[in-house]
Order: structure tokens, then C-alpha cells, then sequence
């Protein structure tokens, strides 16, 4: 399913010529700024804006399942694009728009799960945020305290560790409010931080594998950044309350786990290397060593994130489509988050490049995701994606690396 689009040659290399130019930004030229020229940035508009239409002519109505009011899949999801597209300024009633989405959201909270792309606090975040905008006090601290409710839940025995629908996802949520909304008691994220550790030592594997922290998922070890420890390890170190070498040793006991395609695999025991995925595989894993690169200043750490983007550039065009979670809008993140770490504009370049592939959305003869028009598996993550392309240096993937 990972495999590449074998019609598109990427192995003639690296072509600036309409996508890049550089030129010389500071005054003393010690710094060479690249820049996305005028003609990419046209076309990226311009792609942008058939997109946007594409998703509002096409997402009303019976497309719209208001029984999912996930980040992921659902309608807090699209939300989350209107937020960023009202900042970027694309749409100045963004936050109305928004509102209008995840308002909903607040009355149909199922109380059954506690992360942020798929439990409660997916939509009560979202919400605060734009509460927070709109200046409307009561109600964004409303959400805030029914989101610090959802501590009870993340806390359940049963309750997995993982981002998309466990601990280290509630985790995003309590660093997402801090960041953007208000402060969160301290202790709260503390207690959270603890039990994912504690989780982690119970099933690792010092031994064999050399791991102190592993989690498992429906019985199973995974590795990749929605599952499993890859994810969960790029959030620890986020949360700035786990000794960052005693994480480090971590990364390094994983980086043995790599294919020698560049790839890693998504579960333990190793199987076979097919999916290049943010949820499995090296893009998802690219987050965590330069979050590791970030905060120990380890070189090995910044060699294995380029590992992982060559493996991208290679395999990293799916024909699942052009999405974030298991598309291309995903693993071009991947390769935005190795530019803005080296510096190296081929990775810009790169980035650039999956988003020209956007240019032709549905044209590729990809697999049409099962929520169409989501923010994890379809069109509101394309969108997303190109619209942060026009500020590349800033380019976060959303729900996961833009605390
Ligand atoms: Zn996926």
C-alpha cells in the first residue's frame, strides 16, 4: 500500500528551476534565504483556492456526518483548517466558520475517550481555541475544565498510551491549551507524563531490545507516530518533564530497528517494509528524532531524521492519497520539518514537490479515502498542508507537532 507512484521518475534529483530561487535576505549575506518563487507560489494559490471551493461546494449536507466530531475524521477536524485559514487570512469569517463546526461538537461529547484526534478533547480544544479568539471568557474556560475532567479517563487502567486515541494524545490536548488558550496546572500534565512513563516501563524490553519505555495497542507493539512509541516518545519530549538523555537512549535503542531501505517498521516482530506512512513508518518517526535532535543537540539524531526523509523522497508518494495521516500532505510535513532543522533547502524542494503532485488532486488514480473530505484522511489535510507551504518555515503538523 506504501508503494510508490511508479510514473513520477524521483530519481532525477532535485530541479529548483520554478519551484525555488534564492536570494540573499540579510544584509551581511551570511544567510542565504530560500524562497518559494512567484510562479510555485501562484500555482500554490491557485490550488489552494480550487481546493477550498472544491470543499465547501462538496462538504455540506448529507456529507457531513455530524456523529463524528472527531479532529481526525470528523467535523471538529474541519474546524481546526477554518482556525488556521482565518490566521493565514485566506478567510477573514474563519472563526465564525469554525464555530459553526465544532459549536455542535460540544453537545454530542461521548465521555469514552480522552485524546485530541480522537476522544473529547479534540473538539473542547478546538473550541477554547476559538472561544479564546472571539474573547468569549466563560465559555473557552468552560471547555478547558471539562477537557481537564477527561483526566479521569486517561488515567483508566485500559486506556492505551498512544496519541491518536490514548494518554499521549490527551497530552497534545493539555500542551495545546497551554500554548494557545490559558495555563494548565502544572501537576495535571505531571500526573499524565508519569503514567505514560510508567505504562511505557511495564512493557519495555531492556533485555532483547534494549528499550526501557515500549506500549502496546490492541495487544500488539507499535512503533509508528499514531500508534505507538515513535509518537509517543516525540510528545514526551514536548512536554519538557521527562530527562531528555534518558529519552535519547531511547531513540537510540530504535534507530536499530530501521530497514535498510531508510524505512522503519510499523509493529514488533519486524515484518515487511511497505508502509511509509506519518501513522507507520519514517515520516511519522522523523518528528521524533528531530524533536530528539532539538533537545540534546545529538548529530546522530539529525542523521537519522535525513535517513528518514530520503526514505520519504523515495517512497513517499502513496496511493493512498494526499492526505496527512497516510498520504502525501503527511509526508511532505515530514520533509518541511528536515528543512526547517538542517536548513537544507533540497528538503523544501522536496516538500515542494509532493505539493505540485497536490496540484492534480484526484488525478493520480489514488485509493478515495474513506472520509473524503477529513482533516486526517482527505481534503481538509491537503488544504492544510498547502496553505502552510506558504510559510514554510513555520509549516507544523497540525493535532501533533505544533506544540
Ligand atoms: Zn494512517
Amino acid at each position: 500500500m506504501g508503494k510508490k507512484i511508479q510514473s513520477l521518475d524521483l530519481t532525477i534529483g532535485y530541479n529548483f528551476l520554478g519551484i525555488l530561487y534564492s536570494k540573499n535576505t540579510l544584509s551581511d549575506n551570511k544567510s542565504i534565504c530560500p524562497q518559494l518563487t512567484d510562479d510555485f507560489l501562484q500555482k500554490l494559490n491557485s490550488c489552494i483556492g480550487k481546493l477550498l471551493y472544491k470543499l465547501e461546494k462538496e462538504y455540506t449536507g448529507s456529507n457531513i456526518n455530524w456523529n463524528d466530531c472527531s479532529v481526525y475524521t470528523g467535523v471538529s477536524g474541519i474546524a481546526l483548517l477554518y482556525v488556521r485559514l482565518y490566521d493565514i487570512g485566506i478567510r477573514p469569517d474563519g472563526l465564525q466558520t469554525a464555530l459553526k463546526f465544532v459549536e455542535p461538537c460540544l453537545q454530542k461529547l461521548k465521555n469514552a475517550k480522552a485524546s485530541f484526534l480522537c476522544g473529547d478533547s479534540g473538539p473542547l480544544c478546538v473550541a477554547a481555541l476559538v472561544y479564546k479568539r472571539l474573547n468569549n471568557v466563560d465559555k473557552y474556560e468552560s471547555c478547558v475544565n471539562q477537557l481537564i475532567n477527561l483526566r479521569a479517563i486517561a488515567m483508566k487502567g485500559d486506556t492505551p498510551d498512544e496519541i491518536l486515541s490514548g494518554r499521549a494524545g490527551y497530552l497534545y490536548s493539555l500542551l495545546f491549551i497551554k500554548e494557545r488558550v490559558t495555563s494548565v496546572d502544572e501537576e495535571l500534565i505531571r500526573s499524565i507524563v508519569k503514567e505514560i512513563v510508567r505504562s511505557g516501563r511495564s512493557y519495555g524490553d531492556p533485555d532483547s531490545l534494549g528499550v526501557s519505555l515500549m506500549f502496546e495497542w490492541h495487544g500488539k507493539r507499535y512503533l509508528g507516530a499514531a500508534h505507538g512509541v515513535s509518537g509517543i516518545i516525540s510528545m514526551l519530549f514536548k512536554s519538557g518533564l521527562v530527562d531528555s538523555r534518558q529519552l535519547s537512549k531511547e531513540v537510540d535503542c530504535l534507530r536499530a530497528l530501521q530497514f535498510k531501505s531508510g524505512n522503519y517498521p510499523s509493529s514488533l516482530p519486524i515484518g515487511s517494509d511497505k508502509l511509509v506512512h506519518w501513522c507507520h513508518g519514517s515520516p511519522g518517526f522523523t518528528f521524533m528524532f528531530v524533536e530528539a535532535y532539538r533537545k540534546t543537540g545529538a548529530e546522530c539524531h539529525l542523521k537519522s531524521a535525513v535517513d528518514c526523509a530520503e526514505s520519504i523522497w523515495r517512497m513517499g508518494l502513496l496511493r493512498k492519497g494526499y492526505g496527512l495521516c497516510h498520504g502525501i500532505a503527511g509526508n511532505a510535513y515530514a520533509l518541511l520539518t528536515v528543512y526547517q532543522t538542517t536548513q537544507d533547502i533540497k528538503y523544501l524542494h522536496r516538500a515542494a514537490k509532493f505539493a505540485e503532485f497536490c496540484f492534480d488532486y484526484g488525478k493520480h488514480g489514488c485509493k478515495q479515502p474513506d472520509r473524503p473530505y477529513s482533516l486526517f484522511e482527505g481534503l481538509a489535510g491537503t488544504i492544510y498542508f498547502l496553505v502552510e507551504l506558504l510559510e514554510p518555515m513555520s509549516a507544523k503538523f497540525p493535532s501533533f507537532d505544533d506544540v
